[in-house]
């Protein structure tokens, strides 16, 4: 029987027709809903007001340098996997205007920039994304100085996580503890089961805001049965997963091959086009610009998303640290699966993939460091362990 208004236990299920009232609310509470919809062949985040603005029906399919969606005939509203973009769009803008200055009496006014945060509902995010924000949290404020702006927006969210019903073949967030099951950092968390006869979201409240909010729609608690299909689908999903990281002893294994052959290889095939670096819901790396309009009356001082992949990202008193291809490369897939490690206490990839499949030359991340272990001089980290055990959380 659902309750409406009544105690909700931890586990409850929504039926599809009453999930728009999920939407409703948070709507009314001033949220303004994000998640995924369909723009220029590919799943993106922006702004939603219905469910009906969702990519219902479409999934995808991923491989390295391609991404593909096909509209079918069964209602799902989280039937597909990651697209290009990562939530990191919302905490950390690529463009943030950082001040402005305007010609005034012969000099200039100093006008600093107002950085309001926005109530903000996630709607859609998946496992690997929330581990992607508890990385970036600890970026952003584990330090010794919070960034303001990710700060200011960090605690004006609610997210509603959607554990996986289907792995990407370029997904391996098992390898990275990551997923297909959303474990923590989520206000509600739904899992979708689409059956013969029933289209059911079953539900975990993860906070005390998140079971306020499912208080307020209609729902039921859910049965063993509910309970058992959900786990189901999250065990099908994990078994599907489309890649495999060996991260056993990864930080030391890529340390101690830091002038391994492959580098030299990947080297040659990469572009230094910094697709990985945009699409990765973890890099982090900025450069400021300083930018004034054609009658000079005005200037401005923007924050931008930069990449260890250009020349210029590690340019110092007349020359770049990085200039071989080789360098930049290997700094980047360092950064992620080793020196972040020292750096963050975790790995920096979560295994979602979105490297993989946009690189314009297909260039796999797992594929790299396969190779680099497969033929490790330093005979201690060869062969793999099985691939999916890991030291580090
Ligand atoms: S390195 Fe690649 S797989 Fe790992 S989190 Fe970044 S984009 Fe995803
Ligand atoms: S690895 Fe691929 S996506 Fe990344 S810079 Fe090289 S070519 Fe571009």
């Amino acid at each position: 029987m659902r309750a409406k208004n009544g105690k909700v236990s931890t586990r409850a299920v929504i039926d599809r027709q009453d999930f728009q009232q999920l939407f409703d609310h948070l709507s009314a509470q001033g949220y303004q809903l994000v998640g995924p919809r369909l723009r220029d062949n590919a799943i993106v985040y922006d702004e939603l007001s219905a469910v009906t603005d969702l990519p219902i029906g479409y999934v995808d399919e991923q491989e390295k340098g391609s991404y593909r969606l096909t509209k079918t005939a069964q209602p799902t509203l989280f039937g597909y996997g990651l697209g290009p973009q990562s939530w990191k769009k919302y905490l950390f803008p690529p463009v943030v205007r950082l001040w402005q200055a305007q010609r005034h009496n012969g000099g200039f006014d100093v006008i600093p920039e107002d950085h309001e945060p926005r109530l903000l509902a996630l709607i859609g995010v998946r496992p690997c994304e929330l581990k992607a924000i508890a990385i970036q949290d600890r970026v952003f404020m584990g330090g010794a100085y919070a960034d303001p702006i990710y700060q200011a927006q960090r605690e004006q969210l609610f997210i509603v996580a959607v554990n996986c019903g289907k792995a990407g073949a370029t997904c391996f967030c098992t390898s990275m503890d990551a997923g297909p099951r959303a474990a923590s950092g989520y206000d509600l968390a739904l899992t979708e089961i689409l059956e013969a006869n029933r289209h059911i979201f079953l539900v975990d409240a993860g906070s005390e805001k998140g079971e306020a909010v499912l208080r307020t729609i209609p729902q039921r608690p859910a049965t063993d049965l509910d309970i058992a299909a959900g786990e189901r689908i999250i065990a099908q999903t994990a078994e599907q997963m489309g890649r495999v990281l060996d991260t056993n002893r990864i930080k030391e294994m890529l340390y101690a091959n830091y002038e391994h052959a492959r580098w030299d290889q990947v080297a040659a095939r990469c572009l230094m086009c910094g697709n990985c670096t945009q699409v990765c819901p973890t890099c982090f790396c900025t450069t400021v610009e300083d930018v004034t309009d054609l009658s000079a009356a005005t200037a401005e001082r923007r924050r931008v998303w930069d990449t260890c992949f250009s020349l210029d990202f590690s340019y110092i008193v007349g020359g770049s640290v990085r200039a071989s291809p080789k360098a930049r490369y290997r700094q980047w897939m360092m950064h992620k699966l080793a020196t972040w490690i020292d750096q963050f206490g975790s790995s920096g990839c979560v295994g979602c993939g979105r490297c993989i499949t946009w690189c314009p030359v297909g260039i796999d991340i797992t594929e790299e460091a396969r190779a680099i272990r497969s033929d490790s001089e330093d005979k201690r980290f060869t062969p793999a362990t099985g691939g999916r055990k890991h030291e580090h959380a």
